[in-house]
């Protein structure tokens, strides 16, 4: 088999895919902001929690929203150097490989493109390496 060309928006690439990674961080890390409201005095059944809390919350909320549609735009720029279509943006989602929970844990927050350097279009199927 001949080499895995190097794709040529690659910056592109690892720019949308480290935008995903951050929007998926800070979804996460709004679960302890929110365990946080468990620790605020109570009126009856209402947490009333601080000012801050507030906009800590929505800071978060920002990043994560910030960092999906980033990765989103940027995706739309991107063109497969073999079949001119968008490499990472597909409209029916195909089946993903069956892997044990810890290892969708890990794709989702550190993706295995991004650990091996390499990715396949999802239009065409070809393969490029990310230099
Ligand atoms: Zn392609």
């Amino acid at each position: 088999m001949s080499e895995t060309p190097i794709f040529r928006q690659a910056r592109l690439y690892k720019t949308s895919a480290r935008l995903r990674q951050l929007g998926r961080f800070a979804l996460f890390l709004c679960l302890p902001v929110m365990a946080l409201l468990l620790s605020f005095p109570r009126d009856g059944r209402v947490v009333q929690p601080p000012a801050w809390w507030g906009y800590l919350f929505l800071l978060f909320v920002a990043i994560c929203m910030a960092g999906i549609w980033g990765d989103v735009l940027i995706a739309t720029f991107m063109k497969c150097d073999r079949c001119g279509r968008r490499p990472t943006l597909v409209w029916s989602l195909k089946y993903p490989q069956r892997m044990s929970e810890w290892q969708a844990i890990r794709e989702f927050f550190f993706p295995s493109e991004m650990r091996s350097r390499t990715f396949t279009c999802a239009q065409c199927g070809a393969r490029f390496r990310l230099a």
